[in-house]
């Protein structure tokens, strides 16, 4: 089989530390795999000028910029203002990655001072109002700029749902959104992509006893699709050093659990996101 050209990495983080350190080696590897374009997400303000570094290097890669809903505890009393001025100085900036996470509840986390905290119910109040804010604040932003947002949202479909009604009937920027590494159900699929979301699957699908990710996968319209990497996160089983590399891979799984040829999907997520940013 001929090698895969011009594959889009739909949503990776190329600042952060894994990757960062051998960018250098990382981009020459993904050059190789054929991977052309990629939409680099940031996910607190602190990494927001490593995007820059990179975007102004390499034009092929696509900025986002956004406040992860992990991050929002970092956020300075300046955050939304620097946000939209590196929306006013990027018109091709995206923003991202945004939303709303209910898993991280699940576990301790780490405090400033690097000690272990486990949750409680107040606390737990408080950050799922900090993330409200802060994800409310930035779709309204991507609705003013009409720039695509992409959506991360782990555990917290109904939140997601009863947040988005609260805006109203359209609360996407017209461009539209990306669902990353859709966790959704299969069902649920039409109520999303007739909100404006497009959906995008990642590593998860190499897995074959993901018979319900395979299945929402095969639920999403063709013209709704979009693949990634989320480098240097969720890496395939048995795969330490995760990059964009690992692109050809999800392609060529996604075409063989879609019955189309590898080339064909390819050509529809160029299309794909040619739309969302036009
Ligand atoms: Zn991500």
């Amino acid at each position: 089989m001929e090698p895969l050209h011009d594959l889009i990495d739909a949503h990776c983080h190329l600042q952060e530390p894994k990757l960062w350190h051998d960018r250098v080696a990382v981009l020459s590897q993904v050059k190789s795999a054929g991977v052309s374009t990629l939409l680099c997400n940031g996910t607190h303000e602190a990494d927001w000028q490593h995007v820059t570094e990179l975007v102004n290097l390499h034009p092929y890669i696509i900025p986002c910029y956004g406040i992860h809903p992990w991050f929002v505890q970092t956020c300075s009393d300046t955050w939304l203002q620097q946000l939209e001025t590196l929306l006013q100085n990027n018109p091709h900036a995206c923003i991202g990655e945004i939303g709303l996470d209910h898993w991280i509840h699940s576990k301790p986390y780490t405090d400033q001072n690097g000690n272990s905290v486990s949750w409680t119910n107040e606390s737990i109040k408080e950050n799922e109002r900090m993330q409200e804010q802060v994800f409310l604040a930035q779709l309204e932003l991507a609705r003013t700029y009409n720039r695509p947002v992409t959506v991360h949202c782990l555990k917290a479909w109904p939140w997601l749902d009863t947040i988005l009604k609260t805006i109203g009937s359209t609360p996407l920027p017209k461009r539209g959104g990306i669902l990353h590494a859709y966790g959704g159900s299969p069902e649920q699929v039409p109520h999303w992509a007739s909100l404006g979301f497009s959906f995008s699957f990642g590593a998860g699908i190499l897995d074959d006893k993901r018979t319900k990710l395979h299945n929402a996968l095969r639920a999403v319209p063709l013209e709704s699709l979009f693949l990634e990497s989320d480098a240097p996160d969720i890496p395939p089983r048995n795969l330490e050093w995760h990059t964009p590399a690992t692109m050809p891979r999800i392609y060529s799984k996604a075409a063989e659990l879609l019955h189309l040829p590898v080339e064909e999907l390819a050509e529809q997520i160029r299309s794909n996101l040619q739309h969302l940013l036009a």
